[in-house]
């Protein structure tokens, strides 16, 4: 039974979820729903992206929290516009959340929308937003075991960021094995290794990100 009840609400979400995606293809926004544990480094991976893309594009931001603001205010000074969604205790965003979210932005002003996820390495991947990509981000110092235990997040992501890599010289992290195990689980699913701290490997992020958006919106 319980079964049947997480099916139904995928399946609502599913719908909801497509007319954000129809809205967002209407408006020629480019999305992008980030997700990664907590800690991750989502928030300051957004502040680089954010300074990166300044003069290029507009760029709107949802930050999805379970509670505070905190990371939205971090954003706030680098974003077109940035909206906050507290989930009250939810570990995930959902299509409605998001389309929660969207009222409040000017549309018309905006060429990307990036959705900071609620950290949460889970339940983000099943639920759609009405995103063009979903991309990942992991740290070094969570471990090189992750797609093996969380295969669905791995799955469902266009690219993978690995961050912290400045790290890797103190940490028992194995590349060559966590490269082949991603790769097993999403043989699609670029792997990006970056430091948003030294802001080695960023570059690569910042051209596919640009190159998305100008494709979708040709
Ligand atoms: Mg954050
Ligand atoms: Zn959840």
């Amino acid at each position: 039974m319980e079964i049947k009840v997480v099916k139904k609400v995928l399946e609502a979400n599913e719908v909801i979820a497509s007319q954000n995606r129809r809205l967002f293809r209407e408006k020629g926004i480019y999305v992008v729903n980030l997700m990664g544990s907590p800690g991750a480094g989502k928030t300051t991976l957004l502040e680089r992206t954010l300074l990166h893309l300044k003069d290029k594009k507009r760029v709107g931001v949802i930050e999805g929290d379970i509670a505070t603001s905190r990371d939205a205010e971090r954003i706030a000074a680098h974003a077109a516009s940035t909206v906050q969604i507290n989930t009250g205790g939810a570990c995930h965003l959902d299509g409605n959340m998001v389309r929660g979210g969207i009222g409040e932005f000017d549309l018309d002003q905006i060429d990307i929308l990036i959705v900071e996820n609620v950290g949460n390495l889970v339940c983000p991947a099943e639920f759609k937003i009405g995103e063009n990509d979903k991309v990942m981000i992991i740290s070094v110092p969570e471990g090189d075991d992750k797609p093996q235990k969380y295969p669905l997040m791995f799955q469902v992501s266009s690219v993978l960021l690995l961050n912290k890599i400045d790290l890797l010289p103190y940490l028992d992290f194995d590349m060559e094995h966590f490269r082949g195990d991603a790769l097993r689980v999403n043989p699609r699913m670029e792997i990006m290794a970056i430091s948003c701290k030294t802001g080695e490997g960023l570059d690569s992020w910042f051209r596919w990100i640009e190159e998305r958006t100008s494709r979708s919106a040709s």
